[in-house]
């Protein structure tokens, strides 16, 4: 059987996810709790403010594929977490807590 990543659709805590979630660019991710950078894919908390990463977003999943499937078998519990929905939803909640 081949397995390959398929994108689901789950619905979560937004704030769970924007406390612990790694957002992951060219070459090395950000805090989303505290906005540290430099952080790398295998951290498993921020050197900064210490949460514990159990979300990834990947800035650019066709180019970072391989690096999923590594994590993946590294670390079964990460959820990944889809770039555009979590900026989606954190611009949304921006927006209505100014709204207030
Ligand atoms: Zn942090």
């Amino acid at each position: 059987m081949a397995k390959q990543m398929i994108r689901i659709y789950q619905d979560l805590d937004f704030s769970d996810v924007k406390e612990h979630i790694l957002e992951y660019g060219v070459l090395a991710g950000i805090c989303g709790k505290c906005k540290e950078m430099n952080i790398k894919l295998n951290d498993h908390t921020c050197s900064k403010c210490g949460t514990e990463f159990k979300y990834v977003a990947f800035q650019n999943v066709r180019e970072h594929l391989p690096k999923m499937i590594k994590l993946h078998a590294e670390r079964p519990g990460i959820k990944f977490v889809d770039h555009q929905d979590f900026k989606r939803i954190e611009a949304e909640t921006k927006a209505r807590s100014i709204l207030g």
